[in-house]
């Protein structure tokens, strides 16, 4: 068995590593059995982001997310019902906890009874095989990975496989889903799911989708990296027409799309990992008037705060970008201090559909040039360490007085910066050592070796070689003209 633990944790960053700790510990302490699944345990299969941590527990997580908010998590949002929490844990983590359960149908396409059950039995009823695997974290079996569905062979071959017949009668909304998985992750679909999907589009049961569901989607295609590839195959199928008519009408604002990706990507290389759903979102929807949009996510059951959010956004990034036109962000220094505080997805937003060109070049210096600046001033704290200056206020002023400076285009030397410390610092440099102190010096003049003494011979010679080979051709050259 591949050690998943092992590829866990090389996956992880020490920040989802800390959270699934934390959850772990706290499983123990209440006696639950707990695994991660979902999305979380394909895309690590997969080799894909592990954008979030999906964790199942058999118990109730609300205990889990009382204990979880008091260690500083935030809880986006809570299923009594399903007991079900999103989170995010300290560091900017994003996750979920639910409590293992099994849905029971009494005839295909009704409301499913749900029991509290083994995570056996909710792997079984969840949508595809791909999305049915799990790995214990528990300490007995920590690492074992749970795969009753054979999602693990699916995912070699490619494909999305539903399992059960009635998989899309029980849940239409799983028609969206798995063109969404399939078009994310390059697979088709299996041949029998193939079948049993065509089948559910001539049912139509296409239309059965609840607004509701279509905007779960909705939300997660606005987290997806590429999500002009989903829509286009929602659209291929008639399937935009239910996340709104307006949308699949007007089309999906493709070259907003692209822009933002391409923003992405290059922040991406600078270090950043903004989450864009929001500027997403709004690319997506561009071609839609605002009263449409706010209807639409409405329709779409978008909370009035979120939807507020969404339209408030441009009307803010436009605020900045004044701020970043105007006098107080004039010098380097300042824009970086200013932009530094900015929230990252109005960086992306502005560099993707800005044109202010003021603008545009402050963000721009700031990732590409600043930044790196920023990220090596621990050599400049070593400089002046170096120098004898005690670390303290005083010391922690001058390093940003010369992160200042550097912005400015100077100091980039250390031969320069090392001046400017002396400077700032008011350490004097040491006294030029007087002749006699200056002898050992010249006792260690270099003695040339034997071997260097030939060599030096043997380029001598060459040289005069050259020089006589030159002379001869110059000569000849003479000769012939006359
Ligand atoms: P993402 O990377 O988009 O978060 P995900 O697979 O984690 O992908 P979620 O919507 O977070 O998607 O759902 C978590 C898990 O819950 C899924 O992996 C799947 O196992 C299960 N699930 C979600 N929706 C359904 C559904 N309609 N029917 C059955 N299982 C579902
Ligand atoms: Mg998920």
């Amino acid at each position: 068995m591949p050690d998943y633990m092992f590829l866990l944790e090389s996956r992880l960053s020490p920040e989802q590593r800390a959270a699934m700790l934390r959850v772990q510990e706290l499983a123990a302490v209440l006696g639950f059995n707990v695994y991660l699944t979902g999305g979380t345990v394909r895309d690590l299969i997969t080799g894909a982001n592990l954008r979030d941590l999906d964790f199942t527990v058999e118990g109730n997580p609300s205990k889990m997310a009382r204990e979880l908010e008091k260690g500083g998590a935030k809880v986006l949002s809570e299923d009594e019902k399903l007991r079900h929490v999103e989170l995010l844990f300290a560091g900017d983590v994003e996750g979920s906890i639910s409590a293992a359960r099994d849905e029971h149908y009494v005839r295909p396409g009704t409301r499913p009874e749900i029991r509290w059950s083994t995570i056996m039995e909710d792997l079984r009823r969840r949508d595809f095989s791909l999305n049915a695997i799990a790995i214990s974290l528990n300490p007995a079996s920590r690492g074992l990975l749970l795969d009753p569905t054979n999602g693990l062979s699916d995912i070699e071959h490619g494909e999305v496989r539903a399992l059960s017949i009635h998989s899309f009668t029980n849940q239409p909304v799983r028609l969206l889903r798995a063109l969404r998985l399939a078009a994310r992750m390059g697979f088709k679909l299996e041949s029998r799911t193939q079948e049993w999907f065509n089948l559910a589009i001539e049912r139509e049961l296409q239309l059965t989708i609840t607004p509701e569901d279509a905007g779960e989607e909705v939300r997660s295609l606005s987290r997806e990296e590429r999500p002009q590839l989903i829509l286009k195959e929602w659209e291929e199928g008639d399937l935009l027409e239910l996340v709104h008519p307006i949308l699949a009408k007007k089309h999906p604002g493709y070259d907003a799309i692209n822009r933002l990706i391409k923003v992405r990507d290059d922040l991406y290389m600078a270090g950043f990992r903004p989450r864009l759903a929001t500027p997403m979102l709004l690319a997506i929807f561009g071609r839609l008037k605002d009263r449409e949009l706010s209807n639409t996510l409405s329709k779409l059951g978008y909370r009035s705060v979120e939807i507020e959010a969404i339209e408030k956004f441009p009307e803010k990034a436009l605020e900045i970008q004044k701020e970043l036109a105007g006098k107080k962000t004039k010098t380097p220094i300042d824009a970086y201090r200013y932009i530094e505080k900015i929230p990252m997805e109005y960086v992306a937003y502005l560099l993707a559909e800005s044109s202010n060109s003021a603008a545009l070049s402050k963000l721009k210096a700031f990732l590409h040039k600043w930044r790196p600046v920023r990220q090596a001033l621990p050599i400049v704290a070593t400089e002046l360490e170096a120098l004898g200056m005690p670390r303290g206020p005083k010391f922690d002023q001058i390093v940003q007085d010369v992160f200042a400076i550097q912005l400015n285009g100077r100091a980039k030397t250390p031969e320069e910066r090392v001046k400017i410390l002396r400077k700032l610092s008011g350490i004097k440099e040491p006294p030029k050592k007087k002749e006699k102190e200056k002898k050992p010096a010249k006792a260690e003049k270099h003695v040339e070796t034997a071997a260097e003494k030939k060599a030096a011979a043997v380029e001598k010679h060459a040289t005069h070689e050259r020089h006589k080979a030159g002379m001869k051709a110059a000569a000849a050259k003479h000769k012939a003209k006359k």
